[in-house]
């Protein structure tokens, strides 16, 4: 059996939460355990190697030990690798292939999870055992987080394996999640493939605006309706966005494209912080590069009343922030409180926020630990592909690591052109066998090294 066949295996179990299960639902927890079990079984040399420590169906921690661990402890610090198990549900009916089927066809494994992220998953695993198989042994200790609930919120995996780490004192030189992949024509006039890797990552924030007035009978509306207030709210939040900032990462990530990208394009792009308001006017019309620029609010959910002659007696919206540095989880709920301006509509957080984590501001890209070790991997696997920082726009497990590292990385190392991505909670996910081998390279060489 070889890597695309156990690949296909992993795929096939569904890691998927059914909802309004509970966490201690044996039968929504038994494919979480069935990987975890999966794990140990195809990759012997691996768990020879390996401690593993099970901290529940949502969380397996392996430590590889480094050769010089036990002699000088504080030499090098451990690395850390994160990934889930876990994958969002599939709308079946609107597949044409089965989603935990793995089917292999013109070149692409399909799948849920097959981009989101068992490729990388598996692809260290793989590597590990291969590297394991072949005698080698770390310099210094190297660490696997896996989870098995970040396509919830990760309160059950990710954030009890970061208080498990606290509590034993163990901190990382450096750690990488999924993340940005190598991009293809992702944004217009680059044509080359770019591999952005994250150094930062925006914070997350939902909130309720509520507006509760007395219910009744839809023949006798009152003068002022509290849907009315609501959308009134709304419109005023549409009208006062967050102010453009270009962030260090920002600023030097348009660098690095504007010389991929020719003409005014690439010159707009390389002056980004020169121009100012010029440059904001010029892209505020491109979602994409506005959600590098600015906390974004996204108008996620409305709710009324339940039938439709009668009146409710609460009407709610839900609006989901993604937080630029500065902006924090408080100041950002000051800023939209004053643009509602208005005592009638409660605003209250909905669910678990998370303020940005923003790139730590010591180093330097190349000076940054495990920068260069990701340089290095990436030019094996995907030789000439230029590499620059990022910043991630959406949420990975590693924002419950924050305290752990001074450098976190979200990279994943596949090649993907905004079709592949629309996969990606999507409809009929996939990953080619080439992003996988070149996947499983750059792990190898990136393991290989520390
Ligand atoms: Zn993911």
């Amino acid at each position: 059996m070889d890597f695309i066949e156990r690949f296909r295996e992993a795929v096939k179990i569904p890691t998927w939460w059914p909802a309004g299960a509970q966490p201690g639902d044996a039968a929504a927890e038994a494919p979480l355990l069935r990987f975890q079990e999966f794990l140990v079984a195809r990759y012997p040399a691996f768990h020879q190697a390996a401690e593993r420590r099970v901290l529940s169906p949502y969380s397996v921690v392996y430590r590889w030990p480094g050769a010089d661990s036990s002699a000088a402890p504080n030499k090098s610090g451990p690395v850390l690798f994160l990934a889930h198990y876990d994958v969002v549900p599939a709308e079946t009916e609107k597949w044409t292939v089965d989603p935990f089927g793995a089917e292999v066809k013109d070149g692409f494994i399909y799948g849920r999870g097959t981009l989101d992220m068992k490729d990388t998953l598996i692809s260290l695993m793989e590597a590990a055992e291969q590297l394991c198989a072949g005698g080698f042994k770390p310099r210094r200790d190297i660490w696997f987080a896996f989870g098995g609930d970040e396509e919830r919120s990760g309160s059950l995996g990710a954030m009890e394996t970061a208080k498990w780490f606290a509590n034993l004192k163990i901190g990382f030189d450096w750690i990488l999640d999924e993340g940005t992949p190598i991009g293809e024509n992702q944004i217009k006039g680059i044509d080359s493939p770019l591999a952005l890797v994250s150094i930062e990552e925006k914070g997350f924030l939902s909130l309720d605006l509520t507006v509760t007035q007395k219910p009744g009978h839809a023949s006798r509306p009152p003068k002022v309706q509290a849907v009315a207030v609501l959308a009134r709210a709304l419109c005023r939040i549409a009208k006062k966005p967050f102010p453009f900032k270009l962030v260090p990462t920002v600023e030097h990530f348009f660098r690095q494209a504007g010389k991929l990208s020719g003409g005014v394009q690439g010159l707009v792009m390389r002056h980004a912080r020169l121009l100012g308001p010029l440059f904001f006017r010029a892209v505020a019309s491109n979602p994409t590069i506005v959600s590098m620029l600015r906390t974004t609010v996204a108008m996620t959910q409305l709710e009324g009343s339940a039938a439709d002659n009668v009146m409710p007696s609460e009407a709610r919206a839900v609006i989901n922030l993604r937080l630029l540095q500065p902006w924090t989880i408080e100041r950002a709920i000051a800023f939209i409180k004053k643009a509602i301006n208005d005592e009638r509509v409660t605003v209250s957080i909905h669910g678990l926020g998370a303020d940005p984590a923003p790139a730590n501001p010591a180093y330097r890209d190349s000076e940054r630990p495990g920068w260069k070790e990701l340089a290095a991997a990436l030019e094996t696997a995907w030789p000439g592909v230029a590499m620059t920082m990022f910043i991630m726009v959406a949420t990975t497990d590693s924002r419950h690591y924050k305290e752990l590292s001074g450098s976190i990385f979200r990279f994943s190392p596949y090649k993907l052109n905004p079709a592949d991505m629309s996969g990606i909670h999507g409809h009929d996910e996939r990953i080619s066998e080439e992003n996988l081998r070149r996947g499983l390279q750059f792990y190898t060489k990136l393991l290989g090294s520390i």
